[in-house]
């Protein structure tokens, strides 16, 4: 029993696997989402790196829905206001 125990601690402090979690957290507002792996690791894809530096990177530019429609209505708004600005 104590020898379990010595073994299970050891190998937690010296390396402690990445796992990817299950809820992102919003680089913009901040909102917590719940995210499936399999839809968190197709997003990794575009990143380079282990699975660990993939997702640091990732979660830097995570955005939740309500923040991605934000995001391209200030697009589409800034869009807009250029072109009247061009056309004046
Ligand atoms: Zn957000």
């Amino acid at each position: 029993m104590k020898n379990q125990n010595t073994e299970t601690q050891i190998v937690e402090e010296s390396k402690k696997p990445f796992a990817l979690p299950y809820k992102i957290t919003c680089s913009r507002c901040g909102a917590q989402k719940a995210v499936r792996h399999e839809v968190l690791l197709k997003r990794l894809v575009a990143f380079k790196g282990t699975l660990e530096e993939r997702y640091n990177e990732y979660a830097k530019t995570c955005t939740c829905q309500n923040c991605r429609r934000d995001i391209k209505l200030k697009a589409i708004e800034a869009e807009m206001n250029k072109d009247t600005n061009e056309t004046k």
